[in-house]
């Protein structure tokens, strides 16, 4: 997506430990008409598929789940990370460690919005060590339910997420694969 890797390259900061903050445009500001454009990819990669619901984690899944729900007409459900008084008592679990914070934590979804019927999509901002993805498989498998595959919006080919997304058999469609960001000089792997 050759937007997407112009925004990117015009706005995206790298950051120390390999983190690539992209706020202006998809993490804090979002880039509307660009999300739509995010969206109308996802729909051409997953044409004729079937898919009834799209599974992303909050916060940073959201924005661009509701937006690439609209192409493929389904509803979001997005796995929550707090444990809150309103979150029902049922509920899917998958744990989510974390290479940032050094510690292992835990997200849900509530059990009635997602059955063995569903045919689901997730959709992510990043995938980086793939812990969000297997964490949200987790979700999807104890719920029986089909996994269709994962829409990345950023891949970053130089860590293991997109190797263990392949073990774990997940169909991983990345929109731009980073192949490397030394010396904050942003470069992408071709043909994806
Ligand atoms: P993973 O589990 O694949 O390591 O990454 C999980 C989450 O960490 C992503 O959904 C994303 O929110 C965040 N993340 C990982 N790497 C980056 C990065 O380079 N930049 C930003 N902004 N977020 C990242």
């Amino acid at each position: 997506m050759n937007l997407l890797k112009k925004k990117i390259l015009e706005e995206g900061r790298v950051e120390g430990e390999g983190i690539l903050k992209v706020d202006s445009f998809l993490n804090h500001q979002l880039d509307i008409e660009l999300l739509n454009e995010i969206g109308k990819e996802f729909k051409k990669r997953f044409e004729g598929k079937k898919i009834t619901k799209i599974l992303t984690a909050e916060v940073s899944g959201i924005a661009i789940a509701a937006i690439t729900a609209q192409y493929f007409n389904v509803p979001v459900v997005f796995a929550k990370k707090t444990e809150s008084k309103n979150l029902d008592k049922e509920t899917y679990e998958g744990e989510v460690y974390s290479y940032t914070k050094g510690k292992t934590y835990k997200i849900r979804v509530a059990k009635r919005y997602i059955s063995s019927d569903d045919h689901l999509l997730i959709i992510d901002d990043f995938l980086a060590n793939g812990q969000a993805i297997l964490g949200l498989k987790q979700i999807v498998d104890e719920a029986q339910a089909n996994l269709v595959g994962a829409g990345i919006v950023i891949e970053k080919g130089f860590q293991e997420g997109g190797k263990l997304a392949k073990e774990a058999n997940i169909h991983v469609e990345s929109l731009v694969i980073i192949k490397e960001m030394n010396c904050g000089k942003i470069a992408f792997e071709e043909n994806n």
